[in-house]
């Protein structure tokens, strides 16, 4: 039976790229190998044994923790159902989601009406449904040494590229021109929130006709 070793499952509304203002219910899962120097879930990198606890301390953590707990699909329908969850979206995110098949997660969700949707370096191949929206935010020259798939750029739905200097920008149109991505919507979003990352992202965007995104919630102050 398929396990997902999720660090967080909770209810909220989606604050970053075109599904901005969205109820949904994030899933966080644990892992990932990446090590962006930026990266604001550092505790879901590793996974370490030691750090798997019984679902009910997982889903009662107050802060952000390495632990996770292995669910089941049946389990997690369950989980979302006894908590009275309204939103009809799930975003499935990481840490690095895709370091595992999310297909039959997204199947078994769509089955049920809702829409899904993962968000991805673009690192790992991405194994999830059809009608999925992937999100790919990718995460080039990073200390993990990975790189950029061109199948994971060529999934894209959107491409949501994180920025804080003209290098960035520049690497971003790199990528697009080496993978000869065309038509598929770019969003950029500034880094921590920072003025001068959010002036650049937002003269880089209406010089290229991309589009901000802002991570909302982080201005709303919530999950
Ligand atoms: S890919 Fe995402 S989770 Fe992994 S290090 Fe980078 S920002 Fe963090």
């Amino acid at each position: 039976m398929t396990q997902y070793k999720i660090n967080e499952l909770f209810e909220t509304i989606q604050g970053e790229g075109a599904f901005t203002g969205q109820p949904s219910i994030f899933i966080r899962l644990q892992g990932c190998p990446v090590e962006c120097s930026w990266c604001d879930t550092k505790h879901t990198w590793e996974i370490e044994l030691k750090d798997e606890v019984a679902k009910e301390v997982m889903l009662a953590k107050s802060q952000e923790t390495s632990q996770w707990a292995n669910f089941s699909i049946e389990q997690i329908l369950a989980l979302i159902s006894e908590r009275g969850y309204q939103a009809k979206h799930i975003v499935i995110t990481g840490g690095e989601p895709c370091m595992v098949d999310l297909t039959p997660l997204c199947q078994a969700f769509e089955t049920l009406g809702y829409s899904t949707q993962i968000e991805t370096s673009g690192t790992f191949e991405i194994k999830a449904s059809k009608n999925c929206w992937v999100t790919v935010s990718p995460k080039i020259n990073m200390r993990g040494g990975y790189p950029i798939l061109n199948s994971a750029m060529l999934r894209a739905n959107e491409i949501k590229h994180p920025v804080a200097t003209e290098q960035h920008v520049n690497d971003l149109k790199k990528l697009l021109s080496v993978h000869k991505i065309v038509n598929t919507p770019i969003y950029l979003q500034p880094i921590s929130q920072k003025p001068r990352a959010t002036e650049l992202a937002i003269t880089t965007c209406i010089a290229n006709n991309w589009r901000l995104s802002v991570q909302v919630h982080k201005y709303l102050g919530i999950e």
